[in-house]
């Protein structure tokens, strides 16, 4: 079905002309994803989401072009072309291959991947413009990117600056904060969990004195230059082995856990104490530098007493807040770690060894030399680079920066804008995000992006700089104009300094491909060049959905640049979706093989069963949801079945009688079966729609399910013989009405989120061209009906209960019963069920029903106290009320539950007790207030017309044997001790004569045992 229903989109071009019903526009921005990736379940699950509100909108009203995007650029592909390539590091990119063939063979790689996704995305249904689609990699997009660019730079926004950044000695690059919480960055590593001595310069006593330190880099000691407490912290002196230790008193605790040993005190201080003074460094190769004011205490506020020992020890080369200690203390950096992550000659002992490498040695030495005082392995969350999943360091290097923190009041303030659902996300994740926004390193040193447009003076003296944002600007230096704005073009491209005529060349950096995608609105339609008013039509985006992983990472760069060049908010509404865990929880793993792939279960089951199931689920608006396989075969057990049988039902007899529905015909019916279903209708496409323009799709499925089983489980039941009678009266036409537009509009509603069956069974009930081409259904307010409503839901409930008593009882529901009695609250009328009464009596094959005043004449009320509840209300009565209900010295009163011993009387709330009733003279059921009790006493008489049913149902089973149309005439003989009137009445049920048969010329013959009587049933249909 589904195959033919895509066949059909694509050989009509529905979706084409779903983007032509409407001139007014809602804007939809898709995220891109890299051409790398497989499509997996997170990519399968927000294209469905993304699909499901667009096709929404169309049907609302709206145009809503979706156009796919490519983020073609970064250490993704950079990775794996590496990888392909078999290159290990960058100079076999710079000296062997050369950038130009590096960033070719980037090229080629991404033109190969698109492919794949163009099937997953059809077969999931999406509807999507792949022809169009916009990539980060077109001269076009990246001329907009450098456009960007220089208006941030003009701006004041853009700047140059040596400091310490995450990086990865494997890419050779540096990386953004944002790159290191990527969700799969952290990951647990071993390392050594060391303290160390550093030897004071002023000692305590007659004692040689030492600050402790704590780190798991031992490494970054090589470049300790000052150590740093809090000013505020307790610092006690301890002896240990004719030594004198210094740490934080709180954290002692820990030294003994540690080393084993309990210290004793013999001084205490503030850390404002410490401050200034001196120690001696372990390591000789910067020991020069302590005549420049190194090798001292400094106070800082980033030192806690969650760990170590409160003496932290600074290499401001590796560690960010070391960084900014020491610049603000006016103290510099010292580097002696290359761009391979190698120490540099400078460190003569480790020289040309990776830093991770070297701990082992580095911490040896230390104990040859007496300054290692605990050695541990410690197991930890630590930053890998997330692309090649190499540990990452902090490294102090040259690097662009954008100034996020200049803009964050403009930033906090465009958020209040932005409608986020689930609504959380404005004030938590993003709103944090936001308000602990740090500058962002925007430059890469790599090879396979947009490069930075800035041309430097050669002339160290000179500092010139000039910064091209178009191609035009950038072709004045060439002779030719460039065909492509990548490195290898760029790179070529030198001129003459204005200031001092020597040569300026290009900065070799290139943008972080998140600058790229944040420039998505301007890069699509290569604006501001060409576009213009396109463009501001096209801005800022209605709606967009991702995952959370986007709020620090898409959906930031999108505002961040949006407020920085327009100063307002790229998007109007944002959704943002959770995430699918494996059906017992976990992580879904590629290589634990913890999940079915998705796209087996949709050959399986088919796309809208997996759509309806994951948008059904709380993951739609950033929950976990635990998927599970069996959860998408339900759907086409509790949606799909019925939603078909129901169809299947209108068309039998709609073809029968000739019926042809008009979709826009509304119908006019005072049968309170249809007045119910039309009211039930009207509710339903209210909470649906509802769920749709608030973006809690989560919340859209759920209603035309339970409108489906009111459908199939009630109106139709109920409304069977409706259908039967021969001839397309007035009534049977009424009926008729109300079923095709009830499935027409419950089509309609279904069809965003399970676009291929609402398409297929609407198109045969309409034989129009496409659901997506039709409006969405407004139920008008005239079938609003909420009495009805409410009094055929206590019906339904009176008809649950009846069934379950007759089912305890052993009742077959064909075996007629002479009464159920009930006994209904207060808050309910006689009145309301009498309403339903034929129905109530119909469905639950009973004489009569009779109401009850008293509950203690057909039932005794049993009450069991809930201990734990009233036991802090009433103290040491507990038992007295427990026994007494125990004994049925109970009754109930309005809301209240009285419980009397005798001599005492306790008011209990219904909520404190468990409340159940025993039948007198058989099984009593109570629910939200109505008790029923079934009386299952069969008279002869009863007996007979049970007997009666049965062969009634066995001759219904024998004509579809037969093969026999609903509406053929039969010829029939039943042979058995059953009264002659039942034997007409049956016949009269089954359009057929009664007449002898012999075996040879009945079509079906069969035999039956009812109650220990032999029966057997011959049928033959009249031929005409
Ligand atoms: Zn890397
Ligand atoms: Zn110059």
């Amino acid at each position: 079905m589904e195959r033919r229903v895509l066949k059909d989109w694509t050989a009509n071009r529905i979706f084409e002309k779903s983007l032509r019903l409407s001139q007014k526009e809602l804007v939809f921005y898709d995220g891109p994803p890299f051409p790398t990736g497989a499509p997996h379940f997170g990519t399968i699950f927000v294209s469905i989401l993304k699909d499901t509100l667009a096709r929404f909108f169309t049907m609302d009203g709206f145009s809503v072009p979706r156009r796919w995007g490519w983020d073609c650029h970064g250490l993704p592909i950079e990775n794996a072309v590496e990888k392909k390539l078999g290159i290990k590091d960058k100079t076999e990119i710079e000296k062997t291959l050369g950038v130009a063939e590096f960033n070719n063979a980037c090229r080629r790689l991404v033109s190969d991947c698109n492919a794949a996704w163009e099937e997953y995305i059809r077969k999931i249904g999406r509807w999507v413009d792949y022809k169009n689609a916009y990539r980060t990699l077109d001269p076009k997009y990246m001329e907009s990117v450098l456009w960007v660019f220089k208006q941030c730079y003009d701006k004041g926004l853009i700047y140059k600056d040596y400091r310490v950044t995450p990086y990865c000695y494997h890419c050779e690059t540096c990386l953004s904060i944002s790159d290191i919480r990527e969700s799969d960055s952290t990951r647990p590593r071993q390392d050594p969990e060391i303290v160390v001595t550093f030897k004071a310069l002023d000692d305590i006593g007659d004692k040689p004195t030492y600050y402790l330190a704590w780190t798991t880099t031992p490494w970054t000691l090589i470049s300790n230059l000052v150590l740093a407490v809090g000013e505020n912290y307790h610092y006690a002196a301890f002896e240990h082995e004719d030594k004198i230790f210094i740490m934080a008193r709180d954290l002692l605790p820990r030294w003994k856990e540690l080393s084993g040993s309990t210290p004793k005190i013999i001084r205490e201080f503030e850390g404002r104490a410490l401050v200034g003074k001196k120690y001696v460094p372990i390591f000789p190769y910067y020991r020069d530098l302590a005549k420049e004011g190194y090798f001292r205490i400094l106070a800082a506020d980033f030192v806690t007493l969650e760990d170590g020992v409160g003496i932290v020890h600074c290499a401001p080369a590796f560690g960010e807040d070391d960084y900014w200690l020491c610049k603000r203390n006016g103290l510099g950096v010292r580097n002696p770690v290359d761009a391979k992550g190698c120490f540099t000659p400078e460190v003569k002992e480790y020289a040309g060894r990776n830093v991770h490498d070297c701990n082992k040695d580095i911490i040896h030495w230390l104990k040859e030399n007496h300054f290692l005082l605990v050695h541990k392995t410690i197991e930890h969350n630590y930053p890998h680079c997330w692309r090649c999943r190499t540990p990452l360091i902090y490294r102090a290097m040259d690097a662009w920066y954008f100034a996020v923190e200049k803009i964050k009041g403009r930033l906090l303030k465009h958020n209040e804008e932005i409608n986020w659902v689930p609504e959380h996300v404005q004030r938590g994740r993003f709103g944090k995000w936001l308000e602990g926004a740090r500058d962002w390193n925007i430059s890469r040193s790599r090879y396979w992006g947009t490069p930075i447009p800035v041309w430097e003076c050669s002339n160290p003296n000179c500092g010139e700089k000039l910064v091209l944002g178009s191609a035009a600007e950038i072709n004045k230096y060439t002779k030719n104009s460039l065909s492509d704005l990548h490195k290898e073009f760029l790179d070529e491209v030198t001129i003459p300094c204005p200031k001092c005529s020597q040569t300026m060349r290009r900065v070799p950096e290139v943008l972080d491909c998140w600058f790229e995608s944040g420039s998505m609105p301007f890069g699509q339609c290569h604006y501001p060049f060409e576009n213009k008013d396109w463009f501001e039509k096209h801005f800022p985006a209605d709606f967009i959905v991702e995952y959370p992983g986007q709020i620090r990472g898409w959906f930031y760069y999108l505002h961040v640049l949006a407020t920085a060049l327009l100063d307002r908010a790229a998007f109007k509404n944002c959704l943002v979706h959770g995430t699918l865990l494996s059906e017992e929880g976990h992580k879904i793993s590629k290589s634990k093989k913890n999940f079915t792939d998705p796209m087996e279960l949709i050959d399986k089951y088919g796309a809208d069963a997996m759509r309806l199931y994951l948008l059904n689920s709380p993951a739609v608006v950033m929950e976990d949801m635990n998927f599970k396989d069996s959860g998408v075969h339900d759907q086409i057990k509790q949606v799909l079945l019925p939603l078909w049988n129901s169809y299947s039902f209108f068309a039998t007899y709609a073809n029968i009688d000739g019926y042809t529905g008009q979709a826009d015909h509304l119908p006019e019916s005072t049968h309170p079966l249809d007045k119910w279903i039309l009211a039930v209708l009207y509710e339903t496409e209210k909470k649906v729609e509802k769920a749709f323009r608030t973006f809690y799709l989560n919340q859209s499925v759920s209603p035309i399910v339970e409108f489906i089983d009111e459908l199939t489980n009630w109106y139709i039941r109920q409304s069977r013989e409706r259908f039967w009678g021969n001839g397309l009266t007035s009534e049977k036409k009424c009926a008729y009405d109300t079923l095709y537009y009830a499935l027409i509009s419950v089509l309609k509603m279904l069809a965003p989120s399970a676009p291929f069956v609402a398409d297929y069974l609407y198109k045969l009930l309409t034989g129009e061209e496409s659901v997506h081409l039709a409006k969405w259904p407004y139920i008008p307010e005239q079938y609003r009906n909420d009495e009805l409503i409410a009094e055929t839901a206590v019906a339904r409930n009176i008809v649950s209960l009846g069934l379950a008593l007759r089912q305890k009882a052993g009742r077959k529901v064909r075996q007629p019963l002479p009464a159920l009695k009930i006994v209904i609250p207060s808050g309910v009328e006689r009145e309301t069920v009498n309403h339903q009464m034929a129905m109530i009596k119909n469905e639950l094959n009973v004489k009569a029903v009779e109401f009850i005043a008293d509950p203690a004449a057909i039932a005794t009320l049993r009450v069991v106290p809930n201990p734990r509840v009233i036991g802090p209300k009433f103290g040491k009565e507990v038992q007295k009320i427990i026994a007494a209900a125990k004994s049925g010295k109970v009754r109930e009163a309005g809301d209240k539950v009285i419980v009397n011993d005798g001599n005492q009387e306790w008011k209990l709330e219904r909520a404190d007790v468990e409340i159940s009733y025993i039948g007198k003279g058989g099984d009593a059921l109570c629910e939200n207030g109505i008790l029923a009790l079934l009386d299952t006493a069969v008279s002869a008489e009863l007996k007979e017309e049970g007997i009666a049913n049965e062969l009634n149902r066995a001759v219904q089973v024998m004509r579809k044997e037969a093969g026999y149309a609903v509406s053929d005439r039969i010829k029939m003989e039943i042979e058995g001790p059953l009264s002659e009137a039942w034997k007409k009445h049956i016949a009269d049920l089954a359009l057929a004569e009664q007449i002898n048969i012999s075996e040879q010329e009945a079509d079906v013959t069969k035999s039956f045992d009812i109650e220990n009587r032999p029966f057997r049933i011959a049928i033959r249909k009249i031929s005409s």
